[in-house]
């Protein structure tokens, strides 16, 4: 259920606009592409696009890639797809490798301004004398090298003549401030990595904290919104702008991450997930990736209306997987024909129905929107019900088939349970009913009641199907102790395989088309997997309260 749509920085812009302070509201979506884009992102799109929209300002989509070792095109493709899918269309389409060669020139200026130094230390060195909360860091050997032999350093370092980690570039602002961010951060390090977009042209890399600021005001970005872990970074921020005499200030606002139970969010986490092929790719339905998110069955309407619905805050909380179930639900529930599916099926055979005889019954696509129509599915001597619905000694309340019990069939007829067949396991494999014709879907047939309502499929017509039953991938996580990673709390049940049937007219589904089963839940045609006769559905989400009959 909604919380609260309160979003503070809406109330930021606002004020900024009225008070002239910005003239124009340009946000911009900085993914770093180092995997594929989660739900916490979408978040942040969401936020930037639609903040921008209100106010009739732009946003750019900007590659922060200034880590080339974990960076790749692939990423780059599959985060552009994800973010139209989404539903967004960016003004500018960015890379902060574009301007490796203006940030080249702003370190050169803070050098030049005596404020920033080659450092040899190796990156432990550093670390260790950065000091603690209570205690000032050291100064580094070299913090106090000229001008001139920083410039030269410097240079040489761009030129290739030293190796990775034999100098850094350090900010020289102040060993003892008690935002230890401010302690002579690196800007800039030596790897010698080939990047997806420049290629071999840099050996330098700016560090991000240097870089995303050079980025926001080089794009003119007034509002750069990111997540509450870089409050600590909006004074090197406000510095590096600063110092760096941008001729454009941008502002850093923070908002909590989204977080969702039983969820891991972060690249790292399922990218270990895809390369330990515990998931079949970083598309798996059970992902929660954009692409996972997608392949499972979710619009994005739904996506959008979830984040929006939680508003923008300050604080971190975690939410309930299952809100992102209602919107789904709610996004569906008029969208999608409804139709009957059998997933774990037991052969009925109607005794008293003609052999060979194939009838045609008229069936609603949706009763909520009578502008679905209806379509024709054919009954006949043989169809599929659930094992599930029948019962050879049911317990009290049980309304569903069992030996002398009559139910409705769902569009069809009431039949009655007279026997049953076991094998020799003992499994009931097969039914034997009989129908009453008067009783008809929409014949008005009032002379008497049945309790249960079941779905059932066809049998000479039906299509086989593959159902994809999905849990959570991780289990609660609450239990965490030490030691014990999210790896160590995989669901082993999370993906269920069954076969069985759907209604002849199912037989062209295609792939990413949507449907709710009858008692069941919305399932979604997998793109990957559905080959031409035999669809696979992946269930999105269950009814709220599957299978009362
Ligand atoms: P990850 O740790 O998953 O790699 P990240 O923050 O490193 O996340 P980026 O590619 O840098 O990923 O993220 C692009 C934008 O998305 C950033 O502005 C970041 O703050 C935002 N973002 C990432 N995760 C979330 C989240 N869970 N909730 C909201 N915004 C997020
Ligand atoms: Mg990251
Ligand atoms: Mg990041």
């Amino acid at each position: 259920k909604p919380t609260s749509n309160a979003n503070f920085i809406r109330t930021i812009m606002e004020s900024d606009l009225a008070e002239g302070k910005v003239n124009k509201v340009i946000t911009r979506f900085p993914p770093e592409p180092n995997g594929y884009l989660h739900i916490g992102h979408a978040k942040s799109i969401c936020i930037n696009f639609e903040l921008a929209d209100e106010f009739k300002g732009l946003t750019n989509l900007r590659f922060d890639d200034t880590n080339p070792l974990k960076e790749d095109t692939e990423y780059v493709e599959a985060i552009k797809q994800d973010v139209a899918w989404l539903g967004f269309e960016w003004d500018g389409l960015f890379f902060a490798s574009d301007y490796f060669e203006e940030m080249y020139n702003r370190a050169v200026l803070l050098i030049n301004k005596g404020l920033a130094y080659v450092d040899d230390q190796t990156a432990d060195q550093i670390r260790e004398t950065r000091g603690t909360l209570t205690e000032p860091g050291q100064d580094s050997p070299y913090r106090n090298r000229s001008v001139e032999e920083n410039l030269d350093l410097f240079s040489r370092m761009r030129a290739g003549e030293f190796g990775n980690g034999e100098k850094v570039l350090r900010a020289k602002i102040d060993m003892s401030s008690g935002n230890i961010n401010m302690r002579d951060p690196v800007i800039y390090r030596i790897s010698h990595t080939h990047h997806h977009n420049t290629g071999d042209k840099w050996c330098i890399y700016p560090m991000y904290a240097f870089a995303h600021p050079l980025e926001d005001a080089i794009e003119d970005v007034s509002h750069s919104i990111c997540t509450l872990e870089f409050e600590d970074q909006r004074p090197f921020y406000d510095w590096v702008i600063r110092e760096c005499e941008m001729p454009n200030v941008p502002r850093q606002y923070e908002f909590g991450r989204l977080n969702i139970t039983n969820t891991v969010m972060s690249k790292r986490k399922l990218k270990q997930l895809v390369e330990e092929n515990v998931v079949d790719g970083w598309d798996d339905p059970r992902m929660p990736t954009i692409s996972g998110l997608r392949r499972r069955g979710f619009t994005p309407e739904s996506i959008r209306n979830f984040v929006r619905d939680l508003g923008v805050h300050k604080g971190t909380g975690v939410v309930d997987a299952m809100q992102l179930d209602h919107y789904i639900r709610e996004d569906l529930k008029l969208k999608a024909p409804r139709t009957m599916g059998v997933v774990r099926p037991l052969k009925v055979i109607i005794t008293n129905y003609p052999e060979g005889q194939v009838e045609w019954l008229e069936a609603e696509n949706n009763a909520e929107n009578p502008e679905m129509g209806s379509r024709q599915i054919p009954f006949s001597r043989e169809i599929y019900i659930e094992q599930d619905d029948f019962m050879e000694n049911p317990p009290p309340k049980y309304f569903r088939l069992f030996p002398g019990n009559e139910v409705r069939l769902k569009h069809a007829y009431f039949i009655k349970c007279n026997d049953f067949v076991k094998d020799e396991n003992g499994n009931v494999v097969e039914l034997h009913c009989t129908y009453d014709v008067e009783t008809k879907s929409g014949s008005g047939f009032t002379g008497r009641k049945v309790k249960g309502t079941l779905h059932w499929v066809e049998a000479t017509n039906a299509v086989p199907a593959e159902f994809r039953l999905y849990e959570p991938l991780i289990n609660d996580m609450e239990t965490d102790e030490e030691g014990v990673t999210f790896l160590d709390h995989i669901n082993p049940n999370s993906l269920e395989v069954l076969n069985g049937f759907v209604e002849e007219n199912m037989k062209d589904a295609k792939a990413q088309d949507k449907f709710q089963f009858f008692r069941h839940g919305y399932f979604n045609v997998d793109p990957k997997h559905s080959t031409p006769g035999h669809p696979v559905f992946n269930l999105i989400v269950s009814l709220k309260s599957s299978f009362e009959a």
